[in-house]
């Protein structure tokens, strides 16, 4: 591999990295990914899975809730397999009348609604109520919008397999450590891969989609741009509690809304401007537990007294408008796609970065990046992203059946239960999907994030999976690293049911014949 020429090296496996790898290989571009962990382990696999209809923007940012629409309707169509149509709701409280979104400003939200092209409809409150009985009982005011639910794991394995499809290279655990410079053109990249070897690849174009680490990378070749890190944090709760996208008819604020996701519920967020440095070890803090709780139980009273299976945090990639918004945290930074040819701003040939928007709207984004990396390349090949189908590795996980029907398990072939995965599921997630440790195959099949939160089946996954990948003796060190990243996301939420689950837990892992490893 090393030396390996190619027409286009992509930094970053998130989901606008794989978005782009898909497009520039369907142009059949020779196509390189590059991703320092396992894909979808920043921004795309830490965010709510909300697929905004554009809705929340509509107000004050009509061009990012026309883009949301148009792509919401496009990845409906071409990934039904990575999305639940739930619709979303946006619900008014008597509180809020007095901050100034009471019913008038409902009709304001509805028109720039309208405006955009989202179907935006008021409902009766009485009628809300009845289809959403965990709503708050007390709303005066509730719109229909065409939000989902989508799985941003999913949808980043789906677009990383067809870039493979199409003859892309992937390298996962792959880490750039410089861009390669000569006179005033980026030329390739060096990297370090698994076990530490030293890597260079060369490109006439490279593309950054390495969301908030774009930053880092730039600034090695003397490049600045503005980005500010918002961190956002979310709590996962033990059931679903709604069936529709729940949001707040009001200014984006914390723990507006609540996103039913598979079995669980996301609440989220808070925003908090944070140091690049801190990106890397971002921790959920009490106080912003006790925020996302006060302010969501106003959604739904219910979340209160619900067990809280995790708690996690990532960054937003924004770019900066000046103003960083009247909280500091970011909210008033732009979320707008942000493309940027280093050769017309900086004078640095041969180098591109794709950032800001939200996973809403990677599908465009990797557009606009291919499109530029094509005119840079002289190529004149459109992007058919739009229109062509994302392969359906669910369906393929569970032996192409049809999505949706229940997968044909035997009990005994089963790993985890709560999220039904078993053995052929792991064969075909190792064999054709690049897994390789426990967080990957989570990532790829949700083994171990459904309500027990692995608590029954890590050391049986554990073991399926070092079978498959023929080291049986690695059974106990995966399982290790494995409980002990899920941990992390439990220590913040650790009291009440939380607590006693956690208690259970530690004795299982201790305990639990016999599969008992130290832990
Ligand atoms: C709390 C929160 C909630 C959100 N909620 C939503 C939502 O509900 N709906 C929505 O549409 N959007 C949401 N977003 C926004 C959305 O998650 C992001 O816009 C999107 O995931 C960004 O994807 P990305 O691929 O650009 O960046 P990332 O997913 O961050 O990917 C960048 C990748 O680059 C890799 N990388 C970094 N440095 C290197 C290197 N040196 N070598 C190799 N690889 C490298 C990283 O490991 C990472 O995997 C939310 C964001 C946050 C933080």
């Amino acid at each position: 591999m090393k030396n390996e020429d190619f027409d286009v090296i992509i930094v970053g496996g998130g989901v606008t990295g794989a978005g782009t790898a898909r497009d520039c290989a369907l142009r059949g571009l020779k196509t390189l990914l590059l991703e320092r962990n396992d894909i979808a382990t920043g921004a795309t696999g830490r965010n709510h899975g909300l697929l905004h209809s554009g809705a929340r923007y509509a107000v004050a940012d009509s061009e990012s809730a026309r883009e949301c629409i148009i792509e919401n309707s496009i990845i409906k169509r071409i990934a039904p397999h990575c999305v639940d149509k739930t619709g979303g709701l946006f619900i008014t409280l008597p509180q809020d009348v007095d901050a100034g979104y009471g019913l008038d400003y409902q009709a304001k939200f509805i028109q720039s609604c309208r405006d955009a092209g989202i179907h935006a409809k008021a409902i009766d409150p009485a009628q809300a109520r009845m289809i959403e009985p965990a709503v708050n009982p007390d709303i005066i005011g509730a719109v229909k919008v065409p939000d989902a639910s989508v799985d941003p794991f999913r949808l980043c394995a789906c677009n990383v397999q067809d870039a493979r499809d199409h003859g892309a290279t992937v390298l996962t655990y792959t880490s750039i450590t410089r861009l390669l410079k000569e006179g005033d053109r980026i030329t390739g990249v060096q990297a370090k891969g698994s076990g530490g070897v030293s890597l260079e690849f060369r490109a006439p174009v490279t593309v950054l989609a390495a969301g908030i680490w774009s930053h880092g990378l730039l600034a090695q070749v003397g490049i600045d741009i503005e980005m500010v890190a918002s961190k956002g944090s979310l709590l996962v709760f033990g059931h679903r509690m709604s069936r529709m996208v729940i949001n707040r008819c009001r200014k984006s604020a914390d723990a507006d809304i609540l996103v039913p996701g598979e079995p669980v519920s996301i609440l989220g967020t808070t925003s908090t401007k944070v140091p690049f440095e801190d990106c890397d070890r971002l921790r959920v803090t009490r106080e912003e537990v006790e925020l996302l709780l006060r302010e969501g139980s106003a959604l739904c009273p219910e979340l209160a007294q619900t067990r809280i299976i995790r708690a996690y945090a990532g960054v937003r990639p924004l770019v900066s408008t000046g103003s960083s918004g009247s909280d500091g945290g970011g909210r008033g930074a732009s979320r707008g796609i942000v493309c940027l040819d280093h050769e017309a701003r900086d004078g640095v040939k041969g180098l591109i970065t794709i950032t800001g928007g939200k996973l809403t709207t990677y599908r465009l984004m990797a557009e606009i990046a291919t499109d530029e990396v094509c005119r840079k390349l002289g190529v004149k090949r459109h992007c058919t992203t739009a229109t062509k189908r994302l392969p359906d590795i669910v369906g393929r996980l569970s032996r192409n059946l049809k999505p949706g029907r229940p997968k044909p398990l035997r009990e005994d072939d089963m790993v985890c239960q709560c999220e039904r995965v078993g053995l052929a599921d792991i064969h075909y997630a190792v064999q054709e999907l690049g897994v390789k440790n426990l967080e990957d195959l989570r990532r790829r099949t949700r083994a171990g994030m459904g309500t027990c939160q692995g608590t029954f089946c890590t050391f049986r996954t554990a073991d399926a999976l070092c079978a498959e990948l023929g080291t049986p003796h690695e059974a106990p060190r995966l399982a290790r690293e494995y409980v002990n990243e899920r941990w992390k996301g439990m220590m913040p939420v650790g009291w009440g049911d939380t607590l006693r689950e956690m208690e259970f837990m530690q004795r299982v892992y201790k305990e639990g014949r016999p599969y008992s490893y130290e832990v």
